[in-house]
């Protein structure tokens, strides 16, 4: 379609002042503005190019190139080839036309603006959960007392006065343009469209009531200390056709007797007597799925660390679990008396106490290495 004349859209000849391209391009947007001719196309057509027009007729430097090139001076980049202008173009430029009274302001009607009726979100509800160890290792289903806000049972509501439901209120002014219309969210009801109508006199001015409820957590295997769980619509609910906020469930880790957490590895501390040490023994140790014997070779050396794969604590991704790192520590006495003294007196001098580190003797150094490696 071919573009009309941007003189003659607005009604003016090519010698016209700006002052009076102004008042032509005023009487245009009066008579075609889009509150005044609801779902008429063709009126918002004639807006809109009237708009275009003015555009460029006002800006004395677009108004030489078009006079000089017509409407090829603006074809291409930064030109209204496309779709022509946008209503918020257009209503930009009010201020400069009408004053500042609807520079950038909301109209109703098209462009969309307000998304009409709210819905209400309940506030959210934190709670701490302390776990041990083994329910961490293994997962656990917890029964847990939440005091939330629940919808008043007798309370009722009705559709919001001052709104009519709609969430959102319009102011009308009357203006140069005819009546001029702006939304803003409804004060009394808060954009939620309706109102207390009755409530129970427990309840406060929302219409809640607090009350104690058991919620059912499903705790996954592996949690960290400090990780916060959600389950979704069991905080506090929201007044009339809201929704429910979230608990917030955070896990807190209870320290364990022997067996200290790293990421998914455990560690355990064994202390084995000097006789246990060179002649050997088995031992029983904590596991997060209770007691398990280990067997400890004749003379072993203190510092030794027995890797028990996958008795750790699960991934919390599902990738397999850590392993139970055993550390052994050969007890040596500070005391002895005659007999025991006279004992090892008489094997210190002898060759086979002397210490012989052999490469698998690797030191504590070497064995973290290796650890993290
Ligand atoms: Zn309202």
């Amino acid at each position: 379609m071919a573009k009309r004349d941007y003189y003659e859209i607005l009604g003016v000849d090519k010698s016209a002042s700006a002052a009076e391209i102004k008042k032509a391009y005023r009487k245009m947007a009066i008579k075609y503005h889009p509150d005044k001719n609801p779902d008429d196309k063709d009126a918002e057509a004639k807006f809109k190019e009237a708009a275009e027009a003015y555009e460029v007729l006002s800006d004395a430097d677009k108004k030489a190139r078009y006079d000089q090139f017509g409407h090829q001076a603006f074809e291409g980049a930064g030109g209204f080839g496309g779709g022509g202008m946008n209503m918020d173009d257009i209503f930009s430029q009010f201020g400069d036309i009408f004053g500042g009274a609807f520079g950038g302001g909301g109209f109703s009607g098209f462009g969309g603006g307000f998304g009409g009726q709210r819905r209400v979100k309940g506030s959210n509800l934190r709670i701490r959960v302390s776990l041990s160890l083994e329910e961490v290792a293994n997962g656990i289903e917890k029964k847990i007392k939440v005091k939330r806000k629940i919808q008043a049972p007798g309370t009722t509501y009705k559709t919001c006065g001052t709104c009519n439901g709609s969430g959102q209120v319009t102011r009308v002014t009357n203006t140069i343009l005819g009546r001029m219309q702006t939304a803003s969210a409804c004060p009394t009801c808060g954009g939620a469209g309706q109102s207390i109508d009755k409530k129970p006199s427990d309840a406060d001015a929302q219409g809640l009531k607090v009350q104690e409820e058991t919620v059912s957590v499903k705790i996954p295997a592996g949690v960290v200390d400090g990780m916060q769980l959600k389950v979704t619509g069991k905080g506090n609910e929201a007044p009339g056709n809201g929704i429910s906020g979230d608990l917030l469930v955070v896990i807190e880790e209870k320290e364990h007797d022997t067996l200290k957490r790293e990421g998914d590895n455990l560690h355990y501390d064994l202390y084995v007597s000097l006789p246990d040490a060179v002649l050997g023994t088995s031992k029983e140790i904590d596991t997060v799925t209770g007691k398990v014997r280990i067997k400890i070779e004749p003379g072993v050396q203190s510092g030794k660390i027995l890797r028990l794969r996958g008795k750790g604590i699960p991934s919390i991704n599902g990738y397999g679990s850590g392993d139970l790192l055993v550390h052994v520590n050969v007890w040596t006495p500070k005391t002895l008396n005659k007999q025991q003294k006279e004992f090892f007196e008489s094997m210190r001098n002898d060759e086979h106490f002397s210490p012989k580190p052999e490469s698998t003797d690797k030191s504590f150094f070497e064995k973290v290495k290796d650890m993290f490696s």
